[in-house]
């Protein structure tokens, strides 16, 4: 289980806070160059327990395919299971029908593509390079060559965004009709240009009660459409939820290549430094109270659950009472957070540990 992070970006969106460069070509070479130096000297760490490539940012669309070629090439271990990329989708409506074919050939199965709104007016105010025509062009140009397993990324819960909006926005999705949807309600990060704005007075964060209107609606179109809610952020067709990310939520190790990336060798963590072409690692060994609250926290946020024995004997709470007021099901063998109640898991969660 391998992810890649390119750290670059052609403009930076509003609410981001994460880390991304505007980069020359020779940047994007120079940055392959150490991917592929750092994939080389960590060769003995990448297995093939869970076989999935995830090639995230950032934005890895900037890469022109022959240095994506380069890179998933030095990684080796291909076929994967499951190899994602992230995707903008204006970057493949400029690069067009050749360069989808060409991420088909070089593996990738599944593109993630960021789409966010289909609203214009919203997408100014996000700063994203695409308006809702150019998503709607760029999803059909994947879907032309050859991809069956699309998923598109959409924000929910800022008071940019209308009921209306909103639900033209999942009328939208729904007409593209996706294999998997990631819907992520906007926050506002420190470092992004929407703190400076709310700072200034010129961003107010929508009401809670609000964001949860639009998260009901959403959870009950998808369910209406026949998918499947199956992490609070996260919904797919059966048979098409993202086996890297279950992964991740199971705490299955993983080797993270590339500046900001991170790994996780089932115990402890490696962080690579953020500079684009010279990162360098730090570890931090997880205590076993660490490691409690992060299984619970990842596990939780699941319609899998954990299992009920084990959560009992980890956490200080009365899981009976928690039972008893609807705030966890039982699911098989498992406990959840039902689905009525994802909105407010990270509440229940803080209670229960
Ligand atoms: S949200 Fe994604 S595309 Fe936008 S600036 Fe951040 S990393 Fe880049």
């Amino acid at each position: 289980m391998v992810y890649v992070h390119v750290p670059f970006c052609r403009s930076f969106c509003t609410y981001c806070g994460f880390y991304s460069e505007i980069a020359s070509e020779s940047a994007l070479n120079r940055y392959a160059d150490a991917l592929i130096a750092e994939a080389e000297e960590r060769r003995n760490e990448i297995t093939d327990e869970v076989p999935t490539l995830y090639i995230g940012g950032g934005t890895p669309t900037v890469l022109p395919l022959s240095v994506l070629r380069r890179i998933v090439e030095a990684i080796g271990k291909g076929p994967y299971e499951e190899f994602t990329l992230e995707a903008n989708p204006e970057d493949i409506v400029e690069k067009g029908e050749e360069y989808a074919a060409g991420l088909l050939a070089l593996g990738v199965n599944r593109v993630s593509m960021g789409i966010q709104s289909f609203d214009d007016g919203v997408l100014r105010k996000m700063n994203r390079r695409h308006n809702a025509e150019r998503a709607v062009d760029g999803f059909h140009i994947l879907r032309r060559a050859g991809f069956r397993n699309l998923s598109i990324d959409l924000i929910f819960g800022s008071s940019w965004i209308s009921d209306s909006c909103w639900e033209k926005t999942l009328d939208m999705a729904m007409g593209l009709s996706p294999e998997h949807i990631s819907c992520y309600q906007l926050s506002v990060d420190e470092g992004s240009a929407l703190a400076e704005m709310e700072a200034a007075g010129r961003y107010s964060a929508l009401p809670d009660e609000l964001c949860r209107k639009q998260y009901d609606l959403l959870c009950s179109r998808l369910s209406r459409e026949g998918y499947i809610h199956y992490e609070i952020s996260n919904f797919a067709r059966p048979g098409f939820e993202a086996v890297h990310n279950s992964a991740y939520w199971r705490r299955v190790p993983y080797v993270g290549l590339g500046p900001a990336a991170h790994s996780f060798d089932g115990s402890s963590r490696r962080w690579n430094s953020s500079n684009p072409v010279h990162w360098s690692p730090s570890f931090e060994t997880l205590s076993p109270e660490e490691e409690r609250l992060e299984t619970i926290m990842l596990g939780l946020r699941t319609a899998e659950g954990l299992p009920e024995q084990w959560l009992r004997s980890s956490v200080q709470a009365d899981v009976d009472n928690f039972l008893k007021e609807g705030l966890l099901s039982r699911s098989g063998g498992n406990l959840r957070i039902p689905e009525d109640r994802f909105f407010v898991s990270d509440d229940i969660i803080r209670e229960l540990v």
